[in-house]
């Protein structure tokens, strides 16, 4: 809640949050006591890909939603890419609204996508109900989702600032990440640091430092996905004292994972950027204590282990994506804890600033007014983090046999318990959210 942790009795009606009691002031026989388990705000996870419709067999509504759920996620904003079509127009945007219907156990609402040429496209997916739209600087993976240049960028800005949306940038240039490529012709592909070497902090510190210059330039607002090079916090503190509206977000996988404990041949911790050595962990985890860094999004992307080149383990042919949507609570608090935080700052992390920054005033704290939605956890208790139940459609995950802390035991979305202990008991209640909407 914003006043921090405290005991508290939590009544619900119709959904939403009606008052916060005293424990002793609890009334209601249909009250449920957690004992001292942990009742945070539902998860508010604003970087997932879903890819349906196009690649549901990479991972789908159902499966991705179901993970969110047993992982304590109530809300997911979900990415414009690597759905066919992309949701690059109106028609794209209505497409996956309509394929998303009756598939969902958690809230989903849609990010729009900027790609060369469509700048007409945004203000009728931004009144249709997009959140914001998302660009890459470099090649995406995917054909269907082009790259913008700087030229592009000039053209869009001033449509973005006029419709007073947020572009959300995959920051990383292609100059550094070609000239490293040149060099690393001879090293091994199976080896983690040759793709580590391909995509220098550089990418991300020019392409960050371009951003910031449009942002200031356009007045308009930028967001930061997936930052992974720490070289470039201190260019990001400097925008935010300066006023540049500019937000920033980090994953689990660049706070929980360093370079030098990633095996060869194990692809399934390969993602751009990629996951940087101990020392640039540490400095990522100084820029969400000073606030640089507003929260942690998981930047979920499964394919199939065939894409992932599971077998062969070739960092170079492999998708970049890291699947971890179910673990984003007990990944971050196993780290933060180690560190001294508590569990205000992940509740700050994971739930409340996601969701101010995705503009769902009314999720994201427990406060009257505010949705029902909850995960009841316990953060003292451990478990193994074991594939098989993991929800989500393919099971190749970077953690894998990690004892990790916090234990999801309840989820409930606008007051009705939608997990419990590997059961989701009010099936397929989530909804399609649409920007502006309650
Ligand atoms: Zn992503």
């Amino acid at each position: 809640m914003p006043d921090g942790i405290r005991p508290a009795a939590i009544a619900v009606r119709d959904g939403v949050i009606a008052e916060l009691r005293d424990p002793q002031q609890l009334i209601s026989a249909d009250a449920i006591d957690f004992g001292d388990s942990v009742v945070m705000p539902g998860i508010v996870d604003t970087h997932v890909h879903i890819n349906e419709p196009g690649r549901t067999e990479w991972e789908g509504f159902e499966t991705a939603t179901m993970a969110a759920a047993a992982g304590g996620v109530t809300t997911i904003i979900e990415m414009p890419l690597n759905s066919i079509p992309a949701t690059t127009t109106l028609g794209a945007l209505r497409q996956k609204i309509a394929s998303a219907q009756g598939k969902l156990f958690v809230d989903v609402g849609f990010w729009g996508g900027v790609v060369p040429g469509n700048s007409g496209e945004l203000a009728p997916m931004h009144q249709h109900g997009a959140f914001g739209f998302k660009c890459f600087l470099v090649p995406s993976g995917v054909s269907e989702f082009e790259a913008v240049t700087e030229a592009d960028l000039r053209r869009v800005f001033p449509e973005l600032a006029r419709l007073r949306t947020v572009l959300l940038a995959h920051a990383e240039l292609p100059g550094p990440i070609e000239a490293a490529t040149r060099n690393i012709r001879a090293k091994d592909p199976c080896s983690y640091s040759t793709w580590l070497f391909s995509h220098p902090p550089t990418a991300e510190d020019q392409a960050i430092e371009l951003l910031i210059r449009l942002a200031a330039e356009y007045k308009t607002r930028v967001h930061i996905v997936h930052l992974s090079s720490c070289a470039a916090v201190s260019l990001l503190r400097r925008a935010k004292t300066d006023g540049v509206n500019i937000t920033i977000e980090t994953c689990p996988h660049y706070l929980t994972i360093g370079a030098d404990e990633i095996p060869d041949g194990a692809t399934q911790f390969k993602c751009a950027p990629p996951i940087r050595d101990a020392a640039n962990q540490e400095q990522l985890w100084a820029a969400l204590r000073d606030g640089t860094i507003d929260f942690v999004a998981t930047d979920h992307s499964p394919a199939p282990p065939s894409m992932k080149c599971a077998s062969i383990g070739d960092y170079m042919r492999a998708w970049g994506g890291i699947a971890s949507l179910q673990l984003s609570l007990p990944v971050l608090w196993t780290g933060a804890h180690k560190r001294g935080f508590g569990i205000a700052d992940v509740a700050n992390w994971l739930c409340r600033n996601p969701a101010s920054f995705a503009g769902l005033s009314h999720k994201g704290e427990i406060a009257p007014g505010r949705d029902a939605d909850f995960v009841v956890w316990n953060p003292e208790q451990s478990f193994q983090v074991q594939p098989e139940k993991m929800f989500f459609r393919h099971k190749l995950t970077p953690y894998s046999g990690r004892t990790l802390f916090g234990v999801v035991q309840s989820t409930f979305l606008g007051g009705e318990e939608i997990y419990a202990s590997g059961d989701f008991p009010a099936g397929r209640r989530g909804r399609v959210l649409l920007r502006g909407e309650a």
